[in-house]
């Protein structure tokens, strides 16, 4: 299961670098991405993930580095969803609730 993981990290970092990355090393401008169930917005920002593996490990039907889009919202509930962005080490996930709006 390690090795399946390790993987998946490793597809997850290159995916995650194309389009953002000059190749040089130089981080290019901020990249925000939104994705909503109605009920929660999920905030990711590709530049400040450190590949973890946390998320797609704990909430692998909503955070799936194989798909597009990685982030699946229909996979939980809000609940669930807003625990698993809490664990996110780097700060990368974010949430907002719609119904603060
Ligand atoms: S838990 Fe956060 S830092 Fe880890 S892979 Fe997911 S988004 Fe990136």
């Amino acid at each position: 299961m390690e090795q399946v993981s390790g993987i998946l990290i490793v597809i997850f970092h290159a995916g995650i670098h194309d389009g953002f990355s000059n190749g040089s090393g130089f981080k290019m401008k901020e990249i925000t991405k939104k994705y909503s169930n109605g009920e929660i917005e999920i905030i990711w920002k590709p530049g400040t993930c450190i590949h973890s593996g946390i998320c797609f490990r704990g909430l692998p039907a909503v955070f799936d580095p194989r798909a597009k889009p990685w982030i699946t919202p229909a996979g939980a509930n809000t609940e669930a969803i807003r625990a698993q962005i809490e664990a996110c080490p780097s700060k990368a996930l974010t949430f907002k609730m719609l119904s603060d709006d």
